[in-house]
């Protein structure tokens, strides 16, 4: 059977491109006589609104979707902290105190999400009294575990390189977990086997599947879909002002017209779906 789930932070009301993921995620655990999920993403203390809650079921309902929804991220802390200290003890993370501004000072190369971080912590002792964040040891992580794989319905068997992405974040300065430890005990707890989502993801799974690997968590299959993009050829996002399926729905736009247009690869004005 197949399981999958739209997870959305509830940190900005949701635009087409959720309502695309939700609806691929949604029709793929149907096509299986599957489950689909809502999973909301609400580790972020300082920027999650609780009513945004509400809000994304009323969007997915007017979208036409059914869903089960399983506990909210704020609910799991404990077990994000069982498991950042299993690969704590393990050597496999190590803390960081840098800040954003003191990174880029340092020039690092840009990665697929941004500024790769150059390693600065690792092994300097530690600046007490300073915030720190705990970072995933990549490279002594992938000695570990030697040579792993990840199966994309879209792109085919892919060898793991987390490398790419540096050592991220696993647990930061203002949260017990990041979005790829929690996302990823998540995905295992909730029994998902098919994770879909944009093709922006696409990087974080070689890092998701490093720790599951190391936390011998069962292995989902991966669908990384094309996003969309705005007129100007720009990701749209929750930053851009694109109407938001809240203010579409407000204004009485049909929602399962739409979804059935997008089933059909068929976008509003100005709207197209890219993959790379
Ligand atoms: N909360 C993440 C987001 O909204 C979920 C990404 C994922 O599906 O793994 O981007
Ligand atoms: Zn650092």
């Amino acid at each position: 059977m197949t399981v999958t789930r739209f997870a959305p932070s509830p940190n900005g009301s949701l635009h087409l491109g959720h309502a695309y993921a939700a609806i691929v995620a949604h029709d793929r655990a149907r096509e299986g006589q599957g489950r689909f999920q809502l999973r909301i993403e609400d580790i972020d203390g300082t920027r999650s609104r609780a009513e945004l809650a509400d809000e994304f079921r009323a969007d997915l309902e007017w979208l036409g979707l059914e869903w089960e929804e399983v506990p909210a991220q704020s609910t799991r802390l404990a077990s994000y902290d069982a498991a950042a200290r299993n690969l704590l003890e393990r050597g496999l993370l190590y803390p960081c105190t840098c800040t954003r501004a003191e990174i880029e000072a340092l020039e690092p190369h840009l990665g697929p999400d941004g500024l790769v971080y150059p390693g600065t912590c690792k092994g300097r002792e530690l600046d007490i009294g300073k915030p720190l964040a705990l970072r995933f040891d990549v490279g002594k992580a992938m000695a570990e575990v030697g040579d792993i794989w990840w199966e994309d319905e879209l792109a085919g068997r892919m060898r793991a390189d987390p490398r790419e992405a540096g050592d991220v974040v696993i647990v930061r300065k203002d949260s017990p977990a990041s979005y790829h430890l929690a996302a990823t005990l998540d995905d295992a707890a909730d029994g998902v086997t098919l994770v879909t989502r944009g093709q922006d993801l696409f990087y974080a799974t070689n890092v998701h599947r490093l720790l599951q690997a190391l936390l011998g968590l069962p292995v989902p299959r991966w669908h990384h879909h094309g996003l969309l993009m705005d007129a100007d050829g720009k990701k749209l996002s929750k930053s851009r002002h694109s109407p938001s399926l809240a203010d579409r729905r407000r204004a009485g736009e049909d929602g399962l017209a739409l979804a059935e247009e997008m089933r059909q690869g068929r976008f509003p004005a100005g709207i197209t779906l890219a993959s790379t």
